[in-house]
């Protein structure tokens, strides 16, 4: 199918292969994109490479930063006896809009999925369980989603962290089951946090 040319239509087969961007969403996309200004078209571009070149993982917490440490990971003020372990990098970003939680954080990136063949050896289970030996931790939240994959992977974890000694706890029913935590409120959130309870 090319009936716009070469050009255009590669436009729209690579933003088509997008999460969430079917084949109509990406032709809009891609004329919008033809009518920008050139700097804007070129801001844009030059937005993605620089992402890809200059974000990498947080040595400490898995999350993506630029710099590394990451910020938080950072911060002296920061309670680094607690570790709250999220799936999403966008999971931390919404606890910390509660600005109610004082910890570090790990990132787990994604969940253990058996449908979508995602074992524990594809998340960042192994640098947790290195993090929390060098480091003294007195708990660790569990924050994954409150779905089967969320529940599955803090059983795990908590299965691994608790002979080690270490206080394991899983966050509160507050959050809706099967909901994704990043859009859930703020309130939501604290509540949830408030109401942890140890495994
Ligand atoms: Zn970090």
């Amino acid at each position: 199918m090319n009936y716009y040319g070469h050009p255009i239509t590669k436009l729209i087969e690579e933003l088509a292969q997008l999460p969430g961007v079917g084949r109509k969403t990406a032709q809009r996309l891609a004329f919008h994109i033809l009518q920008m200004p050139k700097e804007q078209a070129q801001s844009l571009a030059e937005a993605i490479i620089s992402a890809k070149d200059n974000i990498r993982y947080c040595s400490v917490c898995c999350t993506l930063t630029d710099t590394d440490p990451c910020p938080i990971c950072r911060n002296e003020k920061r309670t680094k006896e607690m570790i709250m372990v999220v799936e999403d990098p966008r999971d931390m970003a919404a606890y910390e809009k509660t600005k109610q939680y004082k910890g570090l954080y790990h990132i787990l990136h994604g969940a253990i999925s058996p449908m979508l063949g995602i074992g524990p050896s594809e998340l960042k289970i192994k640098e947790l369980l290195e993090r929390v030996q060098h480091y003294p931790v007195e708990e660790v939240i569990l924050a994954t989603n409150p779905n089967i994959e969320g529940e599955a992977t803090a059983m795990y974890i908590g299965k691994l962290l608790k002979p080690l000694g270490i206080k394991v706890t899983r966050i509160a029913n507050g959050v809706p089951v099967g909901g994704d935590l990043e859009y859930v409120d703020e309130v939501t959130l604290s509540r949830a946090l408030e109401g942890r309870r140890e495994l």
